[in-house]
């Protein structure tokens, strides 16, 4: 892993997040993107080096929307840069990591990705991302 990519924040009104984070950072987000696959909307800021995702649900089914109902608004996840997430989700495993999907999908932000069952990792939902080439 190369680095954290991004850190996920669930949030159950992404304009009001927006303006707050706005004013938190003294920027404005740089993308805003819906994930129609996992009923989430995003918006991306970036702070120097480092990213966060806000991400609201569209629907009810959507993991975002369960997990607002479970525990409140909140971090999320956090996601690591890969530079093969295929061989990496092979590693972690052989390593007894959980992980939700098989096969990377096309996340936000020109990314494949994968998550890991958070109760393989200690309460975290972790994203492994690579970066779709051009
Ligand atoms: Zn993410």
């Amino acid at each position: 892993m190369n680095k954290i990519e991004h850190i996920g924040i669930a949030v159950t009104n992404l304009k009001k997040s927006n303006e707050l984070f706005s004013k938190l950072f003294n920027k404005s987000h740089y993308k805003t993107e819906e994930v129609k696959s996992e009923g989430v909307v995003t918006s991306f800021f970036k702070i120097g080096e480092n990213k966060i995702e806000l991400l609201e649900a569209t629907n009810k089914e959507s993991p975002i929307a369960k997990f607002i109902d479970k525990k409140g608004e909140g971090i999320h996840h956090i996601a690591f840069d890969v530079d093969d997430i295929e061989s990496e989700v092979k590693r972690l495993k052989k390593e007894g990591f959980k992980v939700l999907s098989d096969a990377p999908k096309k996340g936000a932000d020109n990314k494949m990705v994968v998550f890991l069952h958070p109760k393989s990792s200690n309460g975290v939902l972790i994203e492994l991302c690579q970066e779709i080439k051009k």
